[in-house]
């Protein structure tokens, strides 16, 4: 791959993101001063440390050191080489690469996959028309109508029927110039077993159509009519779809979970499409899958307010609870919502109404509250025995609250359902810590690998950076304040030159300084870490970056860590000089002590 893009491009690209959309769209962010902040994205956190600066175009983690501009954003969030991320941030802001700069993976995994979104989105289309005006789709027809959904919703779902036919789409799709291995590997059509041609997968079922985020057809699920088995058969796994990595409905429900602040994850298709139905948008549901990580991740960029409503009683309700417990870990605020008499929300809304569904929601309850219904339940609270183990059921979901004051609220709270006093609950719990010492470890380890890959690296080059000489400090401050005022490194090069400094990554940095600053006067911050190639530097620049800058005397503070510089560099060679005569003396040397003392003479 050809990694070469002209520098104007690099910058023109860069100039015309703002990293705070560019990172909007993987984090949520909140606006506090003059930056944004949220949960970082590349180490897990329950309290946001990870910071974002409209003005200076960067981003960085107070807690894990992950910093850089938009480029490096991307690459590390996506697991991009920097041309690609440069390429992709082009696409979307309409600035042109001249062409045959990059003829890259990027350019052939970007048209696979608009070709998988093509033929996905055909099938769609074919689908869709048979069911509204085909006799064939006459079945499927009535079945929705007597779901009670409504044309509108059919429509923005785009539900479909495939019709009961071994060829049907392939026919359709072959005629469009589809070729059959691109059908295969969407999952479309299937081969014949004798390796005769092929056939369709999906016959005589009613299609849900699933989306990414962004609005791409990735894959379908299909719903038996009569009675036959699957119920659901859904698209196998390709490179577009991931059931664990999407959501049905998220592309339909974004706006309302931003908006609202919160998400409801149901079970099924038809209780998110029933839900929107009823005005309620901000519904979505997992794909066959219990909750997972990615899912999660997924819904963070959007709202911390999760309300899980899985059928409490079925065979995903351990998985799911597993999962709540790690959305609690990232920092998410989860809720429960458990339907009477063991219905889905598609038939709750339908039997109640919306005025009731919305009351139940606000009933929802927290992870605390459901655990404790569910360990009275089984356990009740008659006998200490009892009692101890209700306690001990919840003990990991109470010391799991990170907020001190919701913590002892919740103490309280279980200590009156069980008639206890607060001091015996916190010493109950207490004693299961202890027990539970490994089982934590563990678990704060797979918090902290969580989406991390750089953090060993990371955390080397910090402890070497952490034993800071008087030296090394200065430099660090002076790099900051000739990156806020460029003038003073012009002042700087012409007393010292540029690779002054003491430690390979300052001395990278201070050379791409010194070369925006002759290119233009007035560089921007995030250009500096477009042309950082090791990523070392780039963390050394991130620490840089990260010291305040004195507003008020900043000349004074520069000329202070000059002269330390000086000092330091003097003292360092003095030093060596001493050593030197001392070696000397010892061999008897004495035309080399003489000489010697002559040079350090110069240091007085
Ligand atoms: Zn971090």
């Amino acid at each position: 791959m050809k990694n070469f893009i002209p520098d104007e491009v690099i910058e023109e690209v860069r100039q015309n993101c703002d990293i705070v959309q560019v990172v909007s769209e993987y984090v949520l962010l909140t606006r506090k001063g003059h930056n944004y902040f949220g949960l970082c994205p590349f180490h897990g956190e329950k309290t946001p440390s990870f910071s974002v600066s409209p003005d200076k175009q960067i981003f960085y983690c107070f807690g894990c050191g992950v910093g850089g501009n938009v480029f490096s954003f991307l690459m590390q969030k996506e697991g991009m080489e920097f041309p690609e991320a440069v390429k992709l941030l082009a696409d979307k802001v309409g600035v042109e690469i001249p062409e045959g700069e990059v003829d890259s993976e990027y350019d052939q995994k970007k048209s696979a996959l608009k070709k998988a979104h093509e033929i996905n989105n055909l099938t769609k289309e074919f689908y869709h028309y048979i069911l509204l005006n085909l006799k064939v789709g006459e079945l499927a027809r009535e079945y929705l109508k007597k779901r009670g959904l409504s044309p509108e919703v059919i429509d923005k779902f785009q539900l479909g029927y495939a019709p009961n036919s071994w060829d049907g789409l392939l026919n359709f799709l072959t005629k469009k110039n589809n070729v059959e291995d691109d059908l295969v590997k969407q999952g479309l059509i299937l081969s014949r077993n004798e390796g005769q041609g092929f056939y369709d997968r999906f016959r005589h079922r009613l299609m849900f159509p699933i989306w990414d985020v962004k609005g791409n057809v990735i894959g379908f699920g299909g719903r038996v009519l009569d009675k036959g088995e699957p119920k659901y058969l859904n698209s196998p796994e390709s490179f577009v779809y991931n059931k664990r990595e999407n959501l049905f409905g998220i592309h339909l429900a974004v706006k309302a979970i931003r908006e609202q602040d919160r998400v409801l994850i149901a079970e099924g298709y038809l209780d998110v499409i029933t839900a929107h139905q009823f005005g309620f948008e901000n519904v979505v549901a997992s794909l066959g899958t219990a909750l997972t990580k990615e899912q999660i991740k997924l819904l963070m960029r959007y709202t911390h307010n999760i309300i899980v409503a899985f059928d409490a009683d079925g065979a995903g309700v351990k998985a799911t609870l597993r999962s709540i417990d790690l959305l609690q870990n990232f920092g998410c605020k989860v809720k429960i919502l458990t339907i009477p008499n063991g219905k889905d929300p598609d038939e709750y809304i339908r039997k109640k109404g919306p005025i009731a569904f919305k009351k139940l929601i606000e009933q929802a309850k927290s992870l605390v509250d459901y655990k404790l219904d569910k360990a009275l339940e089984k356990y009740g609270s008659d006998t200490p025995e009892a009692k101890a183990r209700v306690v001990e059921a919840l003990s990991e979901t109470l010391l799991n609250i990170s907020n001190e004051v919701e913590k002892e609220m919740y103490l309280k709270k279980t200590a009156e359902t069980l008639g206890l006093q607060l001091e015996t609950i916190i010493a109950e719990l207490k004693k299961q810590q202890q027990k539970g010492t490994k089982h934590w470890k563990y678990r704060d380890k797979q918090t902290e690998n969580w989406n991390n890959t750089n953090m060993d690296n990371a955390k080397s080059v910090v402890i070497r950076e952490k034993n800071q000489s008087a030296r090394s400090k200065a430099e660090k401050f002076l790099l900051r304040l000739v990156i806020e005022e460029p003038n003073l490194w012009l002042q700087a090069k012409s007393k010292m030159g540029i690779s002054f400094f003491d430690s390979p990554e300052r001395n990278q940095i201070a050379k791409v300084i010194d070369a925006l600053c002759i290119k233009e006067k007035n560089f921007e911050i995030a250009d500096i870490f477009s042309y950082l190639k090791d990523s070392n530097s780039n963390k050394v620049l991130n620490q840089i970056l990260a010291q305040e800058v004195p507003l008020e005397n900043l000349e004074e503070s520069f000329y202070d860590c000059l002269l330390v510089i000086e000092r330091e560099i003097k003292k360092e060679s003095k030093d060596s000089i001493l050593r030197k005569i001392s070696e000397a003396e010892q061999k008897g040397d004495f035309e080399q002590v003489r000489f010697l003392m002559k040079e350090l003479k110069q240091f007085h």
